[in-house]
């Protein structure tokens, strides 16, 4: 078996095709023309860029249902808010704590001062100090209330709004998702229709043919075979010389383009 650039890949020993046999009630082996082989192997060739397409869909499609990174991202994002709202919250309980203390020692010493009891002038003028100055603590203290109130507000809000993107995002997600895990078993099942084809028509071609249209494969762009078009190669345009055009269409031997070195298949 021979085959260059330009030359013949000749085909021996002869291929059979199977083919039913109405008048016999049976099938018959055929031997296969080499215009035969060509059409098996440019068909083989439309199976082989069919199962290309669907593997890089089936990749894209796999990587996608594995992507939760938007997810992932503002769920940590509401994790991360919802533990600033709960320290927030205990700086506001700490801090109603402390003016729940300023009260009740306020309350206590204002009794003491207004109970009559305390006569002595010293005294006296302390304990009104003192009260005068759990006062203005007190008012400090409601200050530091209000603002510890409204940071843990501010922060309600914000757990809230995050909730709610997540809740968006994840169902969002599972559409998409329930979309994509339909398309990959779609995929699978069609890659696994064409992977069946492709055994039924290998099976008829000889293992040096298919080694050969495998090497081409790999050498030229995943196109080992191209048609004749209006008497040039589909994927050089190159025109074929009416010698050349011949061989093709009558030829016992595969002919080759003269430039780009591909399969000719001369679909009648
Ligand atoms: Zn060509």
């Amino acid at each position: 078996m021979e085959a260059q650039q330009g030359g013949t890949i000749e085909v021996q020993p002869v291929y059979f095709i199977k083919k039913a046999c109405r008048r016999l009630g049976k099938e018959i082996c055929l031997p296969m023309s080499t215009t035969q082989i060509a059409a098996a192997l440019f068909q083989l060739q439309q199976l082989d860029l069919e199962l290309e397409r669907f593997g890089a869909e089936q990749q894209a499609v796999v990587s996608s249902l594995k992507g939760t990174a938007i997810l992932q991202q503002l769920r940590s994002e509401q994790n991360m808010a919802q533990q600033q709202l709960r320290s927030a919250l205990q700086a506001q309980n700490e801090a109603e704590w402390a003016l729940e203390d300023l009260v009740n020692r306020l309350k206590t010493k204002e009794q003491r001062l207004y109970s009559g009891t305390v006569t002595n002038p010293k005294e006296l003028s302390a304990l009104q100090q003192e009260v005068q100055h759990l006062r203005e603590q007190q008012s400090r203290q409601e200050d530091k209330v209000l603002e510890t109130m409204d940071a843990a507000e501010t922060l309600q809000e914000r757990v809230q709004q995050k909730a709610e993107a997540l809740q968006r995002a994840e169902e969002a997600w599972a559409k998409e998702s329930a979309a994509l895990v339909t398309r990959r078993d779609q995929l699978e099942a069609r890659g696994q229709e064409l992977q069946t084809k492709r055994t039924q028509l290998t099976s008829g071609i000889s293992a040096d043919l298919i080694n050969r249209y495998e090497a081409l494969r790999r050498s030229k762009q995943g196109r080992a075979v191209s048609k004749v078009e209006q008497g040039s190669c589909q994927w050089c345009r190159v025109i074929l010389t009416p010698s050349e055009l011949q061989r093709v269409r009558a030829s016992t031997e595969l002919q080759m383009c003269t430039n780009c070195g591909r399969i000719l298949y001369y679909d009648r």
